[in-house]
């Protein structure tokens, strides 16, 4: 058997920006924002990235994908260097490395119309093909419905504007999705189904993930890898059972800690009868003496819930077959079996066998000539 291939290598990257100067005449200090930051994506692989705000997360995606220039080090995509250069000169790259950005709101032309937004990388990388009928077909792979291509995007909610913009980032049939924060700017109850969307899609069109957090739960519930960063230089890295379950540095285990949680959901009691005549105002609830505005509230006599009854904010795990719950969609409830397919044996060696590309992505005749690559 041979083993998958290394996607994308990134090595020593580093990036530092200009401070603003203390006086006049004294030089201008840098801040590293990157320290010598490697990584290895190996096809079929979803590696998480992870760290608090301001660890170098968005800068190392942008080093990533050739939209900055670092300072230090490289970045490989199949053994071919990615130099951040003309629009042009990337054509090759950007057809197979597609970013999804974290507001779904602002990474979307509110003047464009959905069918154009999505069909524009198409029309940028010179994609051949019946661009109306791949719109359609990713449009319906993010559960919208294709008849929405002529609506804008303030039509749409939060999470059906990501949707959105994964549709777009799957048009040109990528073989690595980048997310930056995918789900950070969306309603707590769409993020799962976010999530559990980036992870059907990955496993079915056999994509590679690299995906961006500052939420362990998130990586934990999607990434098979995990690099941990702070202050833009990398602590801790390897499969996410590993790091995750058996975190050696205490910034880790911080992060691990901050993974929320809420308490669960008891249903209000039953009023009793409806017969019964409303109470008269006296008999209301008083406001407390000396605060106003401040309703009293009824003492309780239950102290806080137990650990075991505190629901998890972050998603199932995989595997399980729990509730999908009210609102989530069939085709985004928590998939039967492990995640990712095969178990990594190792960071750098860590990989899945990746479907053919034929049977895992259900493209049209026409698109699958025009998904020939000039690369
Ligand atoms: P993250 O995505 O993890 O929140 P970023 O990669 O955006 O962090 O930023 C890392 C560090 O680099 C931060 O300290 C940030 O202030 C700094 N930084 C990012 N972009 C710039 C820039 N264009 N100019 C100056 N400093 C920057
Ligand atoms: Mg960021």
């Amino acid at each position: 058997m041979t083993a998958p291939a290394v996607l994308l290598r990134a090595e020593g990257l580093t990036r530092t920006y200009r401070l603003p100067r203390r006086s006049l005449w004294g030089p201008a200090g840098r801040r590293y924002a990157l320290r010598g930051v490697d990584l290895e994506l190996v096809e079929g692989d979803a590696l998480g990235v992870v760290g608090e705000s301001g660890a170098g997360k968005s800068t190392l995606i942008r080093l990533l994908l050739g939209l900055d220039r670092a300072d230090a080090g490289t970045v490989h995509y199949r053994d071919r260097e990615v130099r951040p250069g003309p629009a042009r000169s990337l054509t090759w790259f950007r057809r197979e490395v597609q970013i999804v950005l974290q507001d779904p709101m602002s990474s979307l032309d509110p003047r464009s119309r959905v069918r154009d937004i999505v069909a524009e990388p198409l029309e940028c990388l010179r994609v051949e093909g019946d661009h109306d009928a791949r719109v359609d077909e990713v449009l319906a792979a993010v559960g919208l419905d294709p008849q929405t291509r002529t609506r804008y995007p303030h039509e749409f909610s939060g999470g059906q504007r990501q949707r959105i913009a994964i549709a777009r980032a799957l048009a040109p049939d990528p073989r690595v999705l980048v997310a930056d924060e995918p789900v950070s700017a969306l309603d707590v109850s769409v993020r799962a189904q976010i999530l559990d969307l980036l992870r059907d899609l990955t496993t079915r069109l056999g994509l590679s993930l690299i995906l961006v957090s500052h939420d362990l739960g998130v990586v934990q519930h999607l990434c098979n890898n995990v690099l941990v960063l702070k202050s833009g230089e990398p602590l801790e890295s390897g499969p996410s059972p590993q790091v995750l379950g058996n975190p050696q540095h205490p910034y880790t285990q911080a992060l691990l800690s901050a993974i929320p949680t809420l308490p669960t959901h008891t249903p209000h009691p039953k009023p009793a009868t409806l017969t019964k005549p409303a109470a008269p105002d006296s008999a209301r609830p008083a406001f407390e003496a000396g605060k106003p505005g401040r309703r009293s509230t009824p003492p309780s006599t239950k102290g806080p819930a137990p650990p075991a009854q505190r629901a998890r904010l972050r998603p199932p795990p995989v595997g399980t077959s729990e509730d999908p719950g009210p609102g989530r969609r069939p085709e985004c409830a928590p998939r039967e079996g492990p995640w990712p397919p095969t178990k990594p044996k190792s960071f750098i060696s860590a990989s899945t066998a990746k479907p053919e590309r034929s049977a895992s992505t259900p493209a049209s005749p026409s698109w699958t000539r025009c998904a020939k690559r000039s690369a």
